[in-house]
């Protein structure tokens, strides 16, 4: 194993103690895309269960969604070769998609619901425990961003979460990787990437918009991205303005000296 592999396996293994993700006894279904995100989680969750000392089973699952270009027996044929068991599930949401979608939005928020709910419902079927799923930290940094620009929310991805109806609980294993570390190793083992026909058609300007500007800012500063996800795990409950969060944490109105020593070097707010 090299470096990369191994840098990339020791932050699964830190987001899996961190967050409970992988328990001695638990059934994952780990959802294969056919994209280079799923394909390196499927692989270093492989690893994680040779080397760790309980019990875990994983259960690869494929959703065909009907895309047309895509070809599923790419993927299956991924799986076959792995010595992983799957299940290749099959539904036309394409066709739904299409026909739902009004002219001119984009159809990832639709097609995304409804994949989640299929992949829901086969997780149940299949008596899994947990969902993995290949958001990564680049993911998180640009839907928070996303949430922050465009809909007032400060949040970006749970690296667990349990369903509404507590059936389910899913899982972001790669969560702390990078995605230019993703996309190296699954270049070097050979994965057969094949990126999704349907969105590549329609560019998501609002994310478009949030890569460009991250791009910037690190051919400025190649630690901008560490920093925002940094940020994540580095929340001060004083210094924002939501009630439940503040009354959640306990505070109460800071002294001049405190809030002096939390101030970020060199970030000042101006006068005000
Ligand atoms: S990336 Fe492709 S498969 Fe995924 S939600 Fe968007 S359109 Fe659907």
């Amino acid at each position: 194993m090299d470096r990369l592999e191994r840098r990339l396996l020791s932050r699964l293994a830190r987001a899996s103690q961190d967050y409970g993700l992988i328990e001695p006894g638990d059934r994952i279904m780990v959802a294969v895309s056919g994209g280079k995100d799923s394909y390196v989680m499927l692989h270093l969750l492989q690893e994680v269960q040779r080397r760790v000392a309980f019990d875990v089973e994983l259960i690869a699952v494929h959703l065909d969604q009907h895309q047309p270009g895509f070809d599923s027996g790419v993927v299956e044929a991924f799986l076959a070769a792995r010595d992983v068991p799957y299940r290749i599930v099959r539904e036309d949401t394409y066709s739904v998609v299409v026909e739902e979608t009004r002219p001119g939005k984009a159809y990832c928020s639709l097609c995304s619901r409804l994949r989640r709910g299929i992949l829901y419902t086969t997780a149940v079927d299949l008596g899994c425990t947990k969902i993995a799923l290949g958001h990564h930290r680049d993911d998180s940094i640009e839907t928070l961003m996303l949430n922050l620009f465009y809909s007032g929310q400060l949040k970006a991805m749970p690296p667990r979460l349990t369903s509404d109806d507590g059936r389910n609980v899913v899982i972001r294993p790669l969560i702390g990787c990078a995605e230019a570390d993703i996309a190296a190793l699954a270049t070097q083992l050979g994965f057969p990437v094949q990126p999704c026909t349907v969105c590549s058609r329609q560019p998501d300007l609002k994310r478009a918009r949030v890569k460009a500007l991250l791009d910037e800012l690190h051919a400025e500063n190649d630690k901008v991205r560490g920093n925002v996800f940094a940020a994540l795990s580095n929340v001060k409950p004083s210094h924002l303005l939501d009630p439940q969060l503040r009354e959640l944490a306990g505070v109460e109105a800071l002294t001049g000296a405190e809030e002096a020593l939390l101030e970020v070097e060199g970030v000042g707010a101006g006068c005000a």
